[in-house]
């Protein structure tokens, strides 16, 4: 998966060089070159690229080639190695990524200090990239680690109920007060808004893009971040699955599809 990671810094550094386009135009880019890229190598059908093909024609003129051309050709080699490294995941008995006593050892040893933590509920990798994005297009350094937390589950309760193993009660916002602790940050955050809107608007990703409202979490996080390093992470992401009715947005989901993000939470520290 480590060598795949690298393959996000190039969509950030081609998204950042987009200058200074708003959140939501940068996550529909970004999302965009992501599902077209999971359809491609599923084997989505003709109703279900249209979809898409409809949903990039309502990006901006001058930005739409992004989705159809270098962003897309990024986003497939990570999708296609991610998928690659999912199914030895699947096959090794437990992995130590999926262990939070081993991911805070890493993230004590990698950062040390960060002055805040956002845990974004559902935050998946189109969120990451686009936070690294925007915050990259501001000047500041915008560091994806190669090494994510494995939700296998892709659900809340298998980080929650680790949870239990640090004497503590099984929420989310406990994690993120774990980091807090662990990092010696000043703040927390933890957000519920993208897990919210998936479960609410997720029937459809033309309602999800909408609903989303990713500058207002930028701002929230950008908030902090301006006077702060901020580690940004979440619980698990989400998955885009196509049926019959057209394409959708969920987690957790238990059978191939084509995008599987729901099982990885990357870290992404801002400085
Ligand atoms: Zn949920």
């Amino acid at each position: 998966m480590y060598n795949s990671i690298s393959n996000l810094d190039a969509i950030v550094k081609t998204i950042s060089g987009t200058g200074t386009l708003p959140a939501e135009t940068l996550h529909k880019i970004t999302f965009c070159s992501f599902a077209k890229a999971g359809l491609s190598l599923h084997g989505a059908t003709n109703k279900q690229e249209t979809e898409i093909e409809k949903l990039i024609q309502t990006i901006p003129a001058p930005h739409r080639g992004l989705a159809n051309g270098k962003l897309y050709l990024n986003a497939l080699s990570f999708v296609r190695s991610f998928n690659q490294f999912l199914k030895k995941a699947d096959e090794s008995v437990i992995l130590k990524e999926a262990n939070i006593h081993h991911i805070l050892d890493f993230l004590k040893e990698r950062i040390g200090k960060v002055g805040a933590i956002v845990v974004l509920d559902c935050g998946s990798i189109p969120e990451i990239v686009t936070m690294a994005g925007k915050f990259t297009a501001l000047n500041r350094n915008a560091a994806i680690f190669d090494k994510a937390f494995i939700n296998p589950v892709g659900a809340t309760a298998f980080l929650t109920g680790q949870m239990v193993s640090f004497g503590r009660e099984a929420f989310l916002r406990q994690y993120a007060q774990l980091l807090k602790e662990t990092l010696n940050a000043k703040f927390y955050i933890k957000s519920s808004t993208i897990d919210l809107v998936a479960h609410e608007h997720g029937v459809t990703i033309e309602n999800f893009l909408t609903s989303l409202n990713i500058q207002k979490i930028f701002n929230q996080i950008n908030h902090f971040a301006k006077q702060n390093s901020v580690l940004i992470t979440s619980d698990h992401g989400y998955d885009l699955v196509g049926d019959e009715h057209g394409l959708y947005i969920t987690h957790g989901y238990k059978e191939e599809c084509p995008l599987n993000f729901s099982k990885i939470a990357l870290f992404l520290v801002i400085d």
